[in-house]
């Protein structure tokens, strides 16, 4: 299997990339080692699309986090991906944090950002009432948003796929070998694949996937970062993303809105993590809530309805790592995609399009490029367009998910979109079944049985997310089928 581009990971980095390449006349394919995109650290996040004001200006993480910042949202809008342009405040508790808010300011001010205002006490007061007495001021950021970010990841790489890109899951490269200009690619499913260029979008593991045919340029240090996620019931607590005033170890614990209408508080930052390291852990928890009871006293953790993780790809550089390896010839690094790295991946997608270009690849672009996407979300339609749907299919009529509204007609179309739910996990990522207050407590189960009918397997071989995680292990007592 012979291709002008591989792309490894598709995390929004791969994702972004694969989007921004189809739309050129080349082959290319993209190599997931796990069994869905948006599996790695692009699942487990704040989702929040920065406006700018952090990097420091003249990086190219400053830039392309000001571009990111507008283009998802053109993008977000193209191909129906829950977005909100809510805004952000950086609150100050102390004056000197009231002077760190200037800095910014000025950073944003250099970085390119719009529509940023220093408000006072009083000013942030009346915007968000729930913050506590104590606060000074803020930094409010108005072009700041929050974004579904697999749904993000999955649009691009869905519309890639309808425009020829091939996507590999469950396809972990091993070894990457040159011959003759030509990369040699091996998976660990045994599977061997060629090509031109490789583009390395490997996340937490982008050092190791480098050094499979590199030499050593820098190290990931996982550092992961622990959440509350809470149910709807606080999802007005505050109207815009509060930071707190961002320390050496990040931009510290914020609590916002989510798209799905949930309040989200975190993260902190544990480095030397492991990679794979999604554990939540009492210590971890009880920092993140303490801190941000500091901004929004009035957090009731009584609801809470998940806690998660996620693992940050730093480096010992505070950069976004992209360019040509300094040892391979036509290997590209997107390395080191730390925060704002989920703002910024169209812009790296475009910028990686930019580099292999001046690197030799031609780019012509296709005639017939299809950038639509369609997702039937039934509980946001009127009466009159549920009831067309309904009538065309009643399946969009049987309600699954109950907390989220969720139909059997939504749970059918995740299994038969263009990259296509294999897991309870995938079902609730592309349409949300699973995802309220009883965390599927109630559904999945039947979520479980609608997966098994539409795939033809057997409910033992239904995974709860990634490959080997089953959820059944046999029948207890037979003929309980039709209970
Ligand atoms: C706690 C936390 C909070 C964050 N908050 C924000 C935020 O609010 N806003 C923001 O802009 N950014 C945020 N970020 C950063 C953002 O999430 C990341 O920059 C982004 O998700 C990185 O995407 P990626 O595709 O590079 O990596 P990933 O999503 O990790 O994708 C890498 C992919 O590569 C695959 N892979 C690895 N090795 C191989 C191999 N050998 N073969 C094949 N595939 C392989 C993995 O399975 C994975 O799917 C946050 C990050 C963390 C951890």
């Amino acid at each position: 299997m012979e291709y002008d581009v591989i792309i490894i990971g598709c995390g929004v980095t791969g994702a972004a990339t694969a989007y921004m390449l189809s739309r050129y006349q080349l082959k290319v394919a993209v190599l997931e080692a796990e069994n869905d995109v948006a599996v790695g650290t692009s699942k487990a996040n704040s989702a929040i699309i920065h406006a700018g004001y952090d990097p420091v200006p003249g990086t190219l993480m400053a830039r392309l986090n000001v571009e990111g910042n507008r283009m998802v949202g053109e993008i977000a809008d193209k191909l129906n991906v829950p977005f909100s342009r809510c805004g952000s405040f950086v609150v100050a508790f102390s004056e000197a944090e009231v002077e760190h808010l200037h800095r910014l300011y000025d950073r944003g001010i250099q970085n390119g950002v719009p529509e940023m205002y220093l408000l006072n006490r009083e000013e942030t007061l009346k915007e968000e009432p729930n913050l506590s007495d104590q606060v000074c001021g803020a930094l409010y950021a108005k072009t700041a948003a929050v974004v579904s970010p697999w749904e993000l990841t999955l649009a691009m790489a869905e519309v890639a796929v309808k425009n020829g890109v091939e996507l590999f899951l469950d396809t972990r490269v091993e070894a990457i070998q040159k011959e003759n200009d030509l990369f040699k690619v091996t998976a660990a499913n045994g599977k061997n694949y060629q090509s031109r260029y490789i583009i390395n979008a490997a996340g937490v593991d982008s050092d190791v996937v480098h050094e499979m045919i590199g030499e050593k340029e820098f190290t990931v240090n996982p550092t992961k970062g622990e959440y509350y996620l809470l149910d709807k019931s606080e999802g007005n607590r505050v109207r815009h993303v509060i930071f707190q005033c961002p320390n050496e170890l990040g931009k510290g614990v914020l609590v916002g809105p989510t798209v799905h209408g949930n309040l989200i508080v975190g993260p902190n930052a544990e480095p030397g993590t492991g990679r794979d390291d999604r554990a939540t852990t009492g210590k971890a928890m009880d920092f993140v809530r303490a801190a941000a009871l500091r901004s929004v006293p009035s957090i009731s953790f009584r609801e809470n309805i998940r806690n998660f993780a996620g693992v940050r790809a730093n480096t010992e550089f505070d950069e976004f790592l992209i360019g040509e390896s300094k040892s391979v010839k036509g290997f590209l690094n997107l390395a080191g995609i730390k925060s704002p790295g989920l703002t910024a991946s169209p812009a790296i997608g475009k910028y990686a399009c930019e580099l292999l270009n001046e690197m030799g690849l031609s780019l012509i672009e296709k005639e017939n490029y299809d950038e639509t996407r369609e997702v039937v979300r039934v509980r946001y339609l009127d009466a009159e367009k549920k009831n067309a749907l309904i009538q065309k299919s009643p399946l969009y009529g049987r309600v699954i998910c109950r907390c989220e509204t969720i139909t059997e007609g939504e749970i059918v179309d995740a299994l038969h979109e263009v990259i296509p739910a294999r897991s309870i996990a995938g079902v609730k990522r592309r349409c949300n079944a699973g995802m309220g207050r009883c965390q599927g407590g109630f559904c999945s189960p039947r979520v479980a049985a609608i997966i098994a009918r539409e795939l033809g397997i057997d409910e033992t071989d239904v995974l709860e997310d990634r490959t080997g995680s089953y959820v059944l292990t046999g029948k207890m007592k037979e003929g309980l089928e039709n209970v």
